[in-house]
């Protein structure tokens, strides 16, 4: 039997004013091959229906295995023989500058189309797309700054160069999430370092990456060297994976599409990056701020509707605070702004699907069986479009599914501990590992922790920061390789080691006069 939902009087729902109308005409999009635009060779369309709004906001042609193989087929000729790997870095990153250019100038229409399809709040989308410009802009300076080694160690006649070279073809897959934050952590890259492309994102979000195929070209990127379709995981995203002309796969979505996708790649030996799900631990000490800790909690919880690799899903509060902080969580989660995504207040959107609904439902109730209490929401809300209430559900074990699995929505697991090390055990008792955070003044707990805890980010004292300097990807089953810093265009390249010997031949293999 179906739980009913809760009204919308139970949170701090926001309605009006809007920014915008709600758009009566869908976005519409077509396939980017090779510099042109046009439709897909079945002729079929994909449509994308708002989650917050109920009605289609995005009708895109949808890519068949054979454009798959055209777009390949383009980005490996631009590779091979276009101008772009053989381009200054300065020259490239003008392009790539042009592009930050003219997203900033387009920051709106971009917010509003990733607001549309994805759900997430106005102010949000718009400060994701000025992140992702940042990347866009970061990425320019890296394609100046690429460069390799050189070993002048190995003796009066040898000289060695370790030079980078561009991977080649590189498949970009994408999810709904962030949709444009997350092609910009790649995309970019990978052009930096004299790459070419196809592009896939989510099919739920395409939006804002197709009208990136318009920036691309206005800003002079050489045709074919970035192509974009729209279209499933198992027709466009497998010939992706397994054509013989791609050398790179940079992957971001589900740990289990990750897996599957490389062990495809795997049959023709592609180098593959990934940045896959989180269950990540925020770690709670007596002797924290209390009010940022929080304050950190809630936000970590239910930015993006907890629709997040790096949503905080689980705290780990000490025991002697752990009625205390739940209820001071309670009461601030109390008043998130929940509600339309087009007023300005909302920090809290609508939900991707309504199956993405059920799944985090199902958790709440499969969390009920196994003995847990909901101290907070647990449900949907009566409203036009699809949301959750914020939920926060206490007397979690390290055994309970809510505790170990990615949930993927606004739902808050409470586990408590004794001391540091049963802490850093029940944080590192995951096949994720992502991020981590602690909350402490004593800076030995710190530090241990962002020893001990097995993720690729470890944020003391604060939760989600990001820049672009910093590399960013996870440990186990959250990934491998890392986006952004030096790695961010690094990942994109392979070494080449070039040995020079200088003057007359030494080391003769057999005698010199023989
Ligand atoms: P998903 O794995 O379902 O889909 C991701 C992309 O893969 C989509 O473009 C999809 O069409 C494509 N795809 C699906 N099947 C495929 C196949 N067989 N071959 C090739 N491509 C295929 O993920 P999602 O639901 O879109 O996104 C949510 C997931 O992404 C969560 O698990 C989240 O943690 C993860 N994520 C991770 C990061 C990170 O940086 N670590 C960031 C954002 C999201």
């Amino acid at each position: 039997m179906a739980i009913e939902s809760l009204s919308t009087s139970s949170v701090a729902w926001v309605s009006a004013p809007r920014v915008a109308e709600v758009p009566t005409k869908p976005f519409r999009g077509q396939l980017f091959i090779n510099g042109q635009w046009r439709d897909a060779s079945g002729g079929e369309r994909i449509t994308r229906t708002s989650p917050s709004y109920g009605v289609v906001v995005g009708d895109y042609a949808c890519a068949t295995a054979a454009d798959a193989d055209e777009a390949i087929r383009a980005a490996r000729k631009a590779f091979d023989q276009g101008e772009w790997p053989r381009m200054t870095g300065a020259q490239r990153a003008t392009v790539l500058n042009k592009v930050a250019d003219l997203v900033m100038e387009r920051q709106e229409e971009f917010a509003l189309l990733e607001l549309f399809e994805s759900g997430k709040p106005i102010s949000q989308a718009r400060d994701e797309i000025q992140w992702a410009a940042e990347f866009w802009r970061y990425a320019a300076a890296s394609a100046r700054g690429l460069h390799g080694d050189s070993y002048n160690t190995l003796g009066d006649d040898m000289l060695a160069l370790v030079v980078r070279d561009p991977i080649g073809v590189v498949s970009v897959i994408t999810p709904w999430n962030f949709p444009f934050l997350i092609v910009s952590q790649k995309l970019p890259f990978a052009l930096a370092a004299g790459c070419t492309a196809v592009v896939k994102p989510s099919e739920l979000t395409s939006g804002t990456t197709v009208l990136l195929g318009e920036l691309l070209q206005q800003a002079g990127l050489p045709d074919g060297v970035a192509n974009i379709l729209v279209g499933t995981g198992p027709e466009v995203g497998s010939v992706m994976t397994s054509h013989i002309d791609v050398d790179m796969v940079s992957f971001t979505g589900s740990t289990r599409v990750g897996k599957a996708l490389s062990a495809i790649a795997a049959q023709t030996l592609k180098k593959v990056s990934l940045e896959l799900g989180g269950k990540n631990p925020q770690i709670i000490f007596p002797d924290c701020d209390w009010n940022a800790a929080v304050d950190a909690v809630v936000f970590g919880t239910y930015f993006n509707a907890g629709e997040c690799c790096n949503s905080g899903s689980r705290i780990l509060v000490h025991e002697s605070i752990a009625a205390d902080f739940e209820q001071a969580v309670i009461s601030r989660a109390r008043k998130i702004p929940v509600g339309d995504p087009l007023c300005e207040d909302t920090k809290v959107g609508a939900i991707i699907s309504s199956g993405h609904l059920e799944t985090i439902l199902s958790y709440v109730q499969g969390a009920r069986d196994a003995g847990a209490e909901v101290s907070l929401g647990g449900r949907s809300l009566d409203a036009d479009g699809l949301y959750m209430a914020p939920t926060i559900l206490s007397g979690v074990t390290p055994d309970m599914a809510v505790a170990r699995e990615e949930i993927f929505g606004p739902v808050l697991s409470v586990l408590t501990f004794k001391d540091l090390d049963e802490a850093i055990a029940i944080a590192n008792d995951s096949l994720y590992g992502l991020s981590a955070g602690v909350w402490s003044s004593n800076i030995d707990n710190c530090l241990a922790i962002g020893r001990r805890v097995k993720a690729g980010t470890v944020w003391l004292n604060t939760w989600m920061n990001g820049y672009p300097e910093l590399p960013f990807g996870g440990y186990r089953e959250s990934g491998q390789g890392r986006e952004l810093g030096r790695s961010g265009i690094e990942e994109f390249t392979e070494l080449k080691t070039i040995q020079m010997h200088m003057g007359p031949r030494t080391g003769w293999w057999l005698p010199e006069n023989v």
